[in-house]
């Protein structure tokens, strides 16, 4: 049975690197009918906050990765916070095999000077000076440490080049290349695929394996994402969070359809990424670094807005809604929901994201309309405005057809009686009905605001 796992230390929010690492996780454990487990690695106790850790499973819950086993569900191998493992006990009874073995040892050291080892012994040291610790250290083997990476093949490390690392560290917490070795093992993980920054931890993982008598996972190590310089992507070349993402109005099926195809070769461009799990393939991930491109993925969003089902996207507009607090809108957006699905079907022809939506709907939602100065200045404040107003609003109380060509008709006999331009007509109309002058068409627009909001928002203008 193949067991697949993310490990995120929550020592942040969730970056789109571990959230892509994430999926390539899940993909496989699913291609194969196995198991994806989530485990918590707060074994950096200063920088470890429940705080991320709540984030980071939201955020992956919001992804759609979905674990069988994990902190919140425990599970049989379980707990899956290292914290919870340590208080058990588990990685200090593999520290004392190891020194048994003679594979680690204890260090004692000044507690000001833990590069420099006083002296070190098989035994727990019990005659410290006050001002001395220890750590329990991993004794590297004399040799080679080979394995074959997924991605890049046979790999060979001379492990001399290693020194001797701490497992155990003087608070009594393991490393993080100690725990994960311990976690994996007993979580019978299978496989392993994880960023490329970690392919020197590897071998000393795989030392410790051997120590122990025990096989190693298979490992994949996934080239990493990159900022526009070519440099490991992070806050530097713009926002990384799968949060901030959420937030900004990303479609998750949009940002997921994007992070596979950073680095999955794919034989299409826009897919669920639930549908491409019977065609995942760890060789197909490519061995090279991939940019964030972030225009490209605003675009992708895009297609999956105009793609999916007018329901399904009212579905997350809502949601966004209030992940982002805006209550009230929400309410009015609920409150009409064959208006809304109007509104949103014209409106996503022009926009990429969630917040754009909300942006180009809000004529169509908030009474109160917000004239754009520009609006005001170049049409509204005219000699002609006010007699065209005036017209307009005779034109369309005459009128029962707010069909679109019905719209249409009014509007273009309306240019005819030449108050203004045409250009003039149309934008005064436009902007008189939602304060802007860029909107979805305008026969279209008028048409689904309807005769009450449009006669009043006309009316308006002339008190
Ligand atoms: N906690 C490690 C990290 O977040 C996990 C690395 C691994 O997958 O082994 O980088």
């Amino acid at each position: 049975m193949v067991r697949c796992r993310f490990a995120p230390s929550p020592t942040g929010n969730l970056h789109v690197g571990g959230v892509r690492t994430a999926l390539f996780n899940w993909l496989f454990a699913k291609n194969q009918s196995g198991n994806f487990v989530l485990r918590i690695e707060d074994t950096d106790t200063e920088r470890s906050e429940k705080k991320f850790e709540d984030q980071i499973l939201t955020s992956m819950k919001w992804c759609g990765l979905d674990w069988s086993e994990g902190p919140d569900i425990g599970g049989p191998y379980g707990p899956y916070r290292q914290s919870e493992r340590v208080e058990l006990g588990i990685y200090d009874r593999f520290a004392r095999e190891l020194v048994e073995k003679g594979s680690a040892y204890y260090a004692v050291y000044h507690k000001d000077d833990p590069e420099n080892v006083l002296r070190t012994s098989k035994e727990k040291p019990t005659d410290l000076s006050s001002d001395e610790t220890y750590t329990i250290k991993f004794k590297i083997p004399e040799g080679i440490t080979e394995f074959f990476d997924l991605s890049k093949g046979n790999m060979s490390f001379e492990n001399e080049n290693f020194g001797d690392f701490v497992i155990i560290k003087s608070n009594g917490y393991p490393t993080y290349n100690f725990a994960v070795v311990i976690d994996d093992h007993l979580m019978e993980i299978t496989h392993v695929f994880r960023g490329e920054d970690h392919l020197t931890n590897t071998p000393r993982q795989i030392m410790m394996y051997r120590a122990l008598g025990w096989e190693h996972p298979i490992f994949m190590h996934i080239p990493l994402i990159l900022g526009s310089d070519r440099s490991p992507l992070s806050k530097r070349h713009g926002h990384t969070s799968v949060d901030h993402f959420r937030s900004e109005g990303y479609l998750s099926v949009g940002l997921m359809n994007y992070l596979a195809l950073l680095g999955w070769t794919v034989d299409q461009e826009i897919f669920d990424y639930h549908e491409k799990v019977k065609d995942f393939v760890p060789s197909d991930i490519s061995n090279k670094g991939v940019v964030f491109d972030y225009e490209k993925l605003e675009w992708i969003n895009g297609k999956h807005m105009r793609l999916m089902e007018p329901e399904r996207l009212l579905a997350e507009f809502g949601l966004w809604l209030k992940y982002t607090g805006r209550f009230d809108y929400y309410a009015s957006v609920e409150s009409e929901p064959f208006y809304a699905l109007e509104v949103i079907s014209m409106c996503r022809e022009k926009i990429n994201t969630i917040e754009q939506l909300y942006d180009f709907s809000l004529p169509f939602f908030s009474e109160e309309i917000d004239y754009q100065e520009e609006y005001v200045v170049k049409y509204l404040e005219n000699d002609w405005s006010k007699d065209l107003i005036a017209a307009a609003i005779r034109r369309f109380e005459s009128s029962d057809d707010w069909s679109v060509e019905g719209v249409e008709r009014v509007i273009r006999d309306l240019a005819e009686e030449k108050i203004t331009s045409k250009k003039n007509t149309f934008q005064l109309l436009r902007g008189g009905v939602t304060g802007r002058l860029v909107t979805p068409g305008l026969f279209e627009t008028i048409s689904i605001l309807g005769r009450d909001r449009v006669l009043n928002r006309l009316e308006n203008l002339l008190e």
